[in-house]
């Protein structure tokens, strides 16, 4: 089998002058994730690498740059899964750590449960040894701006939610496990404790051998209603292509609830897609050697492997 690994930095709106930084974002984390693969790394190390590459990265809604809650706080939620035995961990509400993607592994490996929220989630994290990071740091300059006009009384939040940015990967890796990972900082002014789609199993990410994997992003409400990343696995095993599979759940969730987000997808044999029903959503994919990558509705560039790793990611 040769290993996939297929990333997303969020649908929604991606304003132009961030959309160079996303892009350059989802590629250096499809091309750490797959550095993973090809040394013969699991599935599972790749979509954590590959999140937590951009969970440091600035420009998305995850870990440094996530959006803020109604009080100014930054709360997160993640999701590790291993297609191998269904094996899951999840962390809701965490405050002060870099890395939300590694604390909801440790969930799955180090605890019998699949989900820590808030105050708990963050006595883990000291159990387990996790560095605390000032607030301040994972706050940026963008996202306190953000939350201030949220807060003025002829603001739109509406127009403001579409700018979204959570971060996700699922990956294949040569023994045939597949495995999905999905990081955020939510909804920009969420109520303190809410809880979203990104932390709940089959709705932020779902990955199962039988079938394939998928990580989901857009309004997390809508996403739990139809429980998106399981719904597309469903629509896989009833034998749609992953392409298919994305459109269907997406559109479900479109005329049902009213929700629009975007999905990426591998299935066991190794396919993909990336789709979205927002304006935009940044992804990037590796697979046999050449590199993909888009935001836009129809827009697909590639690129063979070895000038990707050359030129497109300085500091790689
Ligand atoms: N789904 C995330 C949430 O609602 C937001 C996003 O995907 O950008 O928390």
């Amino acid at each position: 089998m040769r290993p996939v690994i297929v990333v997303h930095g969020g649908a929604g709106r991606v304003f132009a002058e961030r959309e160079g930084g996303c892009r350059s974002g989802v590629v250096r984390a499809a091309l750490r994730g797959h550095r993973l693969l090809a040394e013969g790394g699991t599935a599972l190390d790749a979509v954590e690498e590959a999140v937590r590459s951009m969970e440091d990265d600035p420009h998305f809604n995850a870990g440094c740059g996530s959006v803020l809650n109604e009080k100014g706080e930054v709360e997160m939620d993640a999701i590790i899964m291993d297609g191998k035995n269904l094996a899951s961990g999840a962390v809701s509400a965490v405050k002060c750590i870099a890395n939300p993607i590694k604390l909801a592994r440790l969930v799955m490996e180090k605890t019998k449960h699949l989900l820590l929220t808030g105050h708990g989630a963050q006595l883990f994290a000291r159990a387990m040894g996790i560095p605390e990071v000032p607030e301040e740091k994972l706050i940026t300059e963008r996202s306190r701006e953000r939350w201030k006009k949220n807060l003025e009384p002829d603001s739109n939040p509406e127009e403001f939610q579409k700018d979204l940015g959570t971060v996700g990967a699922v990956a294949i890796d040569s023994e045939g496990n597949v495995a999905c990972a999905t990081s955020t900082g939510g909804l920009s002014n969420k109520l303190i404790g809410r809880v979203g789609d990104t932390a709940c199993i089959g709705s932020g990410g779902y990955a199962d051998n039988c079938c394939g994997a998928a990580s989901t992003t857009g309004h997390g409400e809508s996403i739990m209603k139809v429980v998106l990343a399981r719904l597309v696995l469903y629509h896989m095993e009833q034998g749609m292509s992953p392409e298919m599979a994305a459109d269907a759940a997406l559109n479900h969730m479109e005329t049902r609830v009213g929700g629009r987000g975007g999905v990426i997808v591998v299935n066991r044999a190794g396919e993909w897609a990336a789709r979205f029903s927002t304006k935009q959503m940044s992804w990037a994919t590796v697979k046999d050697d050449q590199l993909l990558y888009g935001i836009h509705a129809g827009e697909r560039h590639t690129k063979p492997l070895g000038e990707a790793l050359a030129s497109v990611c300085e500091g790689f």
